[in-house]
């Protein structure tokens, strides 16, 4: 056996497999590490081996024929999941889609007007900047609408509120694959952003793809990430690639069906959960149409949205807290404190712990069912 001092911080015995009461079960942000499995399954298929010499120069001097492979690759995986309409539409790559938003924002912004334009999404909303952010309504002027659908927290397949000629909407597609959600239909935006993060899981190599409809909305949006970073990291280009074409190579059948089932025997195991409990409640989320899979699913999106009932748990996230859960509340989302998000793409050991702590918890209950 190890010692205990070389386990991971929260396991503890000989073959470190005991989780040490004292610890948190963390539902705290999205690493989707749900996928390593999936991974260690194709070790072999997906690891890239880079010699010193190779692939030095910057991106943009090295016109060769790497990113336009990447390109054609993630129209591909797109047919073939049939998520996205690719046709006639530009592509940028981003370090993230974190980096496309901030593009996408400053592409949008005095586009037609000397006034910086507003930012706003409705509520709950992900936000990375949130002090330019607002509620989607009661707002005049240039306006930019950020639309995440699948929404982060809660899952829903949101669409735009706002329409008109001084609305610019960027669509945030971050979930918007098979894993998550039913696809009813491609999407079709005149600006549509993914990311590798949560189609593949490897948040840590900060890749993500926009298509854009419009030449210059495009071409502003590609000098804002020259001047930003000059264009995506060469080694994670050739990462990303490495991953897509094992993906593709079963038009993507084995990762979507691995990850539907995973985040809905998690989502079964979660609801099983919260059903004993007159004290939490969960989001519904409409069942949709997927095309990929052709029948109609309920959704397994990536976070719960947990609502706390009594009307004395005005903040959730403090009596999860107090349960040893670690998740983000309402607040951060710009909702109420009422609700707290709890990730469930974390590994299979942060979620099984979350759901050892849920069950301590309700069976706490007063009145439990
Ligand atoms: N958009 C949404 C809705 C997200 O939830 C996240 C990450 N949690 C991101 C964008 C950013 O992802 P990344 O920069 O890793 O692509």
């Amino acid at each position: 056996g190890r010692p205990a001092c070389e386990c991971n911080t929260c396991y503890g015995g000989p073959d470190c497999s005991l989780f040490l009461s004292s610890c948190s079960a963390n539902a705290d942000g999205g690493d989707p590490l749900f996928l390593e499995p999936f991974w260690k399954q194709h070790a072999e298929s997906s690891a890239v081996v880079v010699a010193g010499w190779h692939r030095m120069s910057y991106s943009f001097s090295d016109q060769t024929t790497l990113s336009q492979e990447l390109e054609s690759l993630l129209r591909k995986l797109h047919s073939q999941v049939g998520n996205a309409i690719t046709d006639d539409k530009y592509i940028l790559f981003g370090a993230g889609s974190t980096q496309l938003l901030n593009a996408a924002v400053h592409a949008l912004s005095h586009l037609n007007s000397s006034f910086p334009a507003s930012a706003v999404a409705s509520i709950p909303y992900y936000a990375g900047d949130p002090a330019r952010w607002k509620n989607a309504t009661n707002t005049t002027g240039d306006i930019i609408e950020f639309v995440t659908a699948p929404n982060n927290p809660n899952g829903q397949l949101n669409e735009a509120i706002l329409h008109g000629p001084n609305v610019k909407t960027i669509h945030d597609r971050a979930y918007y694959w098979p894993h998550f959600t039913g696809i009813p239909s491609p999407a079709d935006e005149d600006l549509t952003i993914f990311t590798i993060s949560k189609l593949t899981g490897h948040a840590g190599s900060r890749f993500g793809w926009a298509f854009i409809r419009n030449e210059e909305v495009y071409q502003r949006m590609n000098t804002f990430l020259q001047l930003n970073t000059m264009g995506v990291s060469r080694d994670t280009q050739l990462r990303a690639m490495k991953l897509l074409k094992v993906i593709i190579e079963d038009g993507g059948r084995e990762i979507f069906e691995f990850g539907y089932k995973t985040m809905t025997k998690r989502w079964d195991r979660l609801r099983k959960t919260l059903s004993m409990s007159n004290r939490f409640s969960l989001q519904k989320v409409a069942p949709e149409n997927c095309t990929y899979f052709q029948k109609v699913r309920e959704p397994t999106p990536a976070y719960a949205w947990v609502k706390c009932e009594r009307e004395e748990d005005k903040n959730c996230i403090e009596i999860l807290n107090a349960a040893k859960i670690l998740g983000r509340g309402g607040s951060v989302f710009h909702d109420d404190d009422r609700y707290a998000r709890l990730s469930l793409i974390r590994s299979d050991d942060d979620f099984d712990m979350l759901i050892s702590r849920l069950e301590s918890l309700v069976s706490k209950e007063d009145g439990a069912k």
